[in-house]
């Protein structure tokens, strides 16, 4: 199960209210939801520094095929 926890002091980017956020974790993305609006932000960040490491060899070999001579 899911805990879900206000974020105090936090002010809701869609309808500007306070302390309406609260957030938690799903499958390593966080999610805070307003509850007062109903706006949601999603975020991934083992994915994006995933996405950020060294080029695969599948990359390193389309680099090489437009490689200029
Ligand atoms: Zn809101």
């Amino acid at each position: 199960m899911s805990k879900k926890r206000f974020i105090a002091g936090a002010t809701c980017p869609s309808c500007q209210a306070a302390d309406t956020l609260r957030w938690w974790q799903e499958h390593h993305v966080e999610v805070v939801e307003c509850v007062k609006c109903g706006h949601t932000d999603r975020r991934s960040p083992v994915a994006q520094e995933a996405s950020t490491k060294e080029p695969t060899q599948q990359d390193a070999q389309v680099i090489g095929i437009f490689k200029p001579q």
